[in-house]
């Protein structure tokens, strides 16, 4: 258990028939070995562990025709989960954009989680921009899985476009802002006020010092702290945050201070 209060802003989750199945296929697409299967148990039982309160769940439509059913799963295990708290999915090539955001509102999700790497359509598309206006126009923030160094659809130079066209939409760039891609993240998107970011999924791959570097560059108070379960172990991540040098109230601010602001949550 932590001193702090942890939230989790960057899990997720599918339904139980084919949680084995869609984890492999993501570690298969990162060629790294998943820490667990992605199922709403599974994740309760490691975040508490470390004490998570509460978690941002989440799960990407791959193709269109999968946007209204995972929308009505994430809806349905926050739902039956009061520590989640539900983004929901959409895709540049759905049809039917504006109905479903009124869907989504309705069923009390919080925000649009979107994969342009496994979804392939540029972050920056014109299709992707026309869904943007409408997300924007409805006060939701949008978490990007941002970066990798295979494709270019989640570049941060592509995100920054977004931002810089989207003043008031609330950009949340995973992974630092770009995965395996932190040095671009850096130049293209430290100027973007409505850019926050996510701890997830990077703090194995650089050096506690590098790590540091980051967050003070862009500014802690910009980071929300993610395990990107079922990818990580939270114990393990945990601990990996906590070997950096910041302060306390550095670390109170990204485990739950920068979520809590954007959402208004207690
Ligand atoms: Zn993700």
């Amino acid at each position: 258990m932590s001193q702090f209060t942890i939230i989790d802003a960057h899990a997720h989750i599918f339904p139980a028939k084919i949680a084995q199945k869609a984890t492999q296929n993501i570690g298969a697409f990162y060629d790294i070995p998943m820490c667990h299967t992605g199922a709403a148990d599974v994740l309760l039982q490691r975040g508490e562990r470390i004490g998570v309160t509460r978690y941002l769940v989440c799960s990407t439509a791959t193709r269109p025709a999968q946007v209204e059913s995972i929308n009505s799963f994430i809806h349905d295990q926050c739902a039956e989960h009061p520590e989640f708290f539900g983004f929901a999915t959409l895709h540049p090539a759905y049809d039917r954009i504006e109905e479903e955001l009124d869907r989504v509102q309705e069923m009390g999700l919080h925000g649009i989680k979107l994969h342009p790497d496994f979804q392939t359509f540029d972050i920056d598309s014109a299709e992707a921009m026309a869904m943007y206006r409408h997300i924007g126009a409805r006060g939701l923030p949008i978490l990007f899985h941002t970066g990798d160094n295979r494709y270019d659809y989640s570049a941060p130079r592509r995100l920054r476009r977004v931002a810089e066209a989207f003043p008031d939409l609330v950009c949340i760039g995973a992974h630092f802002g770009g995965y395996q891609a932190w040095h671009e993240s850096m130049q293209s998107l430290r100027s973007c006020p409505n850019v926050f970011f996510d701890t997830s999924s990077t703090l194995a791959f650089v050096s506690p010092d590098e790590a540091t570097d980051m967050l003070h560059y862009f500014g802690v108070h910009r980071f929300l702290w993610g395990s990107d379960f079922p990818m990580w172990d939270h114990r393990e991540e945990y601990h990996r945050f906590m070997a950096l040098p910041l302060t306390d109230p550095e670390r109170e601010r990204i485990f739950n201070g920068t979520f809590r602001q954007l959402f208004g949550v207690s």
